[in-house]
C-alpha cells in the first residue's frame, strides 16, 4: 500500500515525501482510511509503530480542508498524552506533518510556567496537545475552552489510567461536546481501558498491530 492509496491528499503526501516516509506502517495502513471516514477508533499499538502519524495525518488533512481558526480560547482537536516527553514529541511530529498548512498548534504540560501557555491558548487553536493535569489547571482558570472540540484523541490511554488520571480524564471529557470524533490508543486492553472505551467511543473500529 502507498500513502496515496490510503486517501491522503496532495499537500500531506508532499510533507511525507519531505520527511522520507516511503511506506505506511501497518497501523497507519489500517487506521488512516477509517479515520478519513470519521470512524471512532480503538487502536492497540505500542510506541515505535508509527501510531502518531496514524492519528495525526488524517486529523491534519481534515482540519486543513475545513479550515478556520476557532474563536478565542477554543480548540478544534485535543490530543491527551500521559507525559510531557510524549506530548512534546507528538507536537513536534504534528508540526512537521503540518508545515505550511496554516494550522495553529500548541503543546501544554506541567512543570513549566503559565505565561507562554496563556498566550498560546488565548488565540484559539486547531490542535492542542496536552497532559491531563495541566489542562485541568487551565480549565479551572478558564484560560482554555473545550466547547468547540470536534476530535478527541487519547494517546497511551493505559499509561494515563496507570498514572491516576482517570478523574482528570472524566472532568476533561465532561467539557467536550458529545457530538465529536474520538480515538483511543493503548498498548494493552485491560478491563479499565475496555470500560473507558465503552464510555468514550461510539461504534468504534478496533485496530490491532
Ligand atoms: P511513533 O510510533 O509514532 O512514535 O513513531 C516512531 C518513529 O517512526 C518516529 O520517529 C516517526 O517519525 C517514524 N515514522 C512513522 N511513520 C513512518 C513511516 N511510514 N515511514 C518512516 N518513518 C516513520
Amino acid at each position: 500500500t502507498t500513502f496515496r492509496e490510503l486517501g491522503l491528499s496532495a499537500p500531506i503526501l508532499r510533507q511525507l515525501e519531505n520527511l522520507e516516509y516511503k511506506t505506511p506502517t501497518p497501523i497507519q495502513a489500517a487506521c488512516i482510511p477509517l479515520l478519513l471516514q470519521n470512524k471512532d477508533l480503538m487502536g492497540l499499538a505500542q510506541t515505535g509503530t508509527g501510531k502518531t502519524a496514524a492519528f495525526a495525518l488524517p486529523l491534519i488533512q481534515q482540519l486543513s480542508e475545513r479550515s478556520g481558526k476557532p474563536p478565542g480560547r477554543r480548540v478544534r482537536a485535543l490530543i491527551l498524552s500521559p507525559t510531557r516527553e510524549l506530548a512534546a514529541q507528538i507536537h513536534e511530529n504534528i508540526r512537521a506533518y503540518a508545515r505550511g498548512l496554516h494550522l495553529s498548534t500548541a503543546v501544554i504540560f506541567g512543570g513549566v510556567g503559565y505565561a507562554s501557555q496563556f498566550k498560546e491558548l488565548a488565540g484559539g487553536l486547531d490542535i492542542l496537545v496536552a497532559t491531563p493535569g495541566r489542562l485541568i489547571d487551565h480549565l479551572e482558570r478558564r484560560t482554555v475552552s473545550l466547547d468547540g472540540v470536534e476530535t478527541l484523541i487519547l494517546d497511551e490511554a493505559d499509561h494515563m489510567l496507570d498514572m491516576g488520571f482517570a478523574p482528570a480524564l472524566k472532568k476533561i471529557v465532561s467539557k467536550i461536546p458529545r457530538k465529536r470524533h474520538t480515538q483511543m490508543f493503548s498498548a494493552t486492553m485491560p478491563d479499565n481501558i475496555r470500560q473507558l472505551a465503552q464510555t468514550l467511543l461510539q461504534k468504534p473500529e478496533t485496530v490491532r498491530v
